[in-house]
């Protein structure tokens, strides 16, 4: 199917929450879809790719890039600048992709008011606040300062992640997944334009 204009399908939620996984797994199970690659200032991880998982630019770079308007939004989190470039999303929009982001709530909540008819906001959210403290002391990419401000950042994301269109628990990872395929299908297939 092709179509005419393209979808913006944004997954936010707290860190360790499995949205990144669930992106992932969305983009093999439908090879059509595309990820949309941000820019940060984060360092780059080992397997990243730049391009492919982010655009890594200095903070110069970065800052030319707002002065340039280049970016639709950006925030700073956990100290590093992240933002959704606009020519990624223009691209996208005109030539009929579904375009899916990984990006924190303030960033899903500012596409929507960038591109309000364009946009679907879906949230993940842990089955609870001890699974999430759980999931996140086992990953051991974090020292104790990261996982403190990750903690500190999870009442701000469920209060905004009440305004996004879907919520979907992931208590059960497969099933979180094909919640999610369902939600962006019924989305993109039930919406002529
Ligand atoms: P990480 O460093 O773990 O890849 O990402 C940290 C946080 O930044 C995650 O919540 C991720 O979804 C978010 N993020 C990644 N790219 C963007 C972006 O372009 N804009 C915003 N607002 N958040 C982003």
């Amino acid at each position: 199917m092709t179509r005419a204009r393209g979808k913006l399908i944004v997954i936010s939620a707290p860190s360790g929450c499995g949205k990144t996984t669930i992106t992932r797994a969305l983009l093999r199970r439908n090879p059509q879809y595309t990820f949309s690659v941000s820019a940060t200032t984060r360092p780059r991880r080992r397997n990243e790719v730049y391009g492919k998982h982010y655009f890594f630019l200095t903070e110069e770079e970065f800052r030319r890039a707002i002065e340039k308007n280049e970016l639709v939004e950006w925030e700073t989190i956990y100290g590093d600048y992240y933002g959704t470039l606009k020519s990624v999303v223009d691209e996208a929009l005109e030539n009929g992709k579904v375009l899916l982001f990984d990006i924190d709530v303030n960033g899903g909540l500012s596409i929507k008011k960038h591109y309000p008819d364009d946009t679907v906001l879906i949230f993940i959210e842990p089955p609870g606040i001890e699974d999430l403290k759980k999931r996140l002391r086992r990953r051991n990419t974090e020292g104790s300062e990261q996982f403190k401000r990750r903690i500190e950042r999870v009442p701000m994301e469920l209060e905004k992640g009440k305004s996004f269109d879907y919520s979907v628990v992931n208590a059960d990872l497969d099933k979180a997944i094909d919640e999610v395929d369902k939600i962006v299908q019924k989305e993109i297939y039930s919406v002529t334009n």
